[in-house]
């Protein structure tokens, strides 16, 4: 049994996000290979707060926190074109507080990338951008720092990791979990890219609590294999222990691929242009350059690959971040 009633939680999304069949996308892939999975789309980038996406789910979780200690003030960090620090502008404005926004150069690309997007929408949510970071900067420390600045003026700051990836956060993805185990096709498998880890650890620790056999693929947007293993096996196991979790999240459930990254985060590859390219001809639906995009080319490698059995049903959990595309104009032109 998992009771996310027992944590605090302010409401900021429309739950649960439908889940859709993609006949369109399946017909043509049948065309193409000869094994492919019945495949279904989890619409996370429907949560409706300011364009959506998956932070939503953490953010409702990591609010309730923020508000239960009485913060006036929200402070967290991310790349230039971060989907977590928009979905923090736009909770932070729903709920009636500041906000503190440190964003880190990750990557140098054009003016677009540093000013249209999720930058622009920041702005328009009211979130003030502290200061552009150079890549490789101790983010953390850099938002203790804005926190213990805001505290000298009286301020009571609210810190949010980056990603919102710490147990709390992940708490929204055992509810996403909850969703797909009570969704009316069986789930084999769930895809979806992942960075900051949250997402695949809450998603696997609401599995094991609830004892369900579907697995999770996590395509990797920035850290080797093992690496990514370790961080996803390390917030999911502390997760599982917040819920109540009597036995530990086994290492051989978190599943990586981190074949799809290319030059490195936020560096674009012809594979998530062609998979961002296909979901909006086939479905309509609209990825991301950054994650999604990613995460989709990754799926479409595993079903090249025969990764997924025919009769399976293959969710891709859709986390959002459309916005970003208007930060690769050149890429997709
Ligand atoms: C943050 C993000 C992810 C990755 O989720 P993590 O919990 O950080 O692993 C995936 N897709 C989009 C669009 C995101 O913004």
């Amino acid at each position: 049994m998992v009771q996310l009633s027992r944590f605090p939680r302010y409401r900021l999304g429309h739950f649960p996000t439908p889940l859709e069949p993609m006949h369109r996308l399946t017909a043509q892939l049948r065309e193409r290979y000869s094994q492919v999975p019945n495949l279904w789309i989890k619409r996370d980038d429907c949560t409706g707060l300011a364009t959506g996406g998956n932070k939503t789910r953490k953010l409702e979780f990591l609010l309730g926190a923020a508000l239960a200690e009485d913060a006036d003030l929200l402070i967290t960090q991310g790349a230039t074109q971060s989907n977590h620090a928009r979905q923090t502008a736009a909770a932070a404005a729903l709920c009636g507080l500041d906000c503190k926004l440190l964003l880190e150069r990750r990557q140098v690309r054009d003016e677009e990338y540093e000013h249209s997007g999720n930058v622009l929408l920041d702005g328009i949510l009211g979130a003030e951008i502290t200061e552009r970071f150079p890549a490789g900067t101790d983010m953390a420390a850099a938002m203790e720092r804005v926190a213990e600045q805001a505290r000298a003026q009286g301020k009571r700051p609210y810190v949010i990791p980056g990603g919102g990836s710490n147990p709390t956060g992940a708490l929204g993805y055992v509810g996403c979990a909850q969703e797909l185990d009570a969704a009316e096709v069986p789930v084999d498998w769930i895809v979806h890219g992942t960075g900051s880890a949250g997402t695949q650890a809450g998603l696997l620790a609401g599995l094991h609590a609830m004892g369900s056999g579907a697995r999770v693929l996590g395509v990797s947007v920035r850290q080797p294999e093992q690496h990514q293993i370790g961080a996803v096996h390390a917030l999911g196991a502390r997760t599982a222990e917040l819920l109540g979790c009597r036995d530990t999240l086994p290492r051989e459930a978190v599943h990586v691929d981190d074949r799809w990254v290319g030059g490195g985060y936020g560096v674009p590859t012809e594979s998530m242009v062609d998979a961002v390219r296909l979901l909006a001809r086939t479905e309509g639906i609209l990825l991301d350059p950054v994650y999604a995009g990613k995460g989709f080319a990754g799926l479409l490698g595993g079903i090249a690959e025969g990764r997924f059995g025919a009769g399976e049903h293959v969710v891709f959990l859709h986390t959002g971040g459309s916005a970003a595309l208007f930060g690769y104009r050149e890429t997709f032109s």
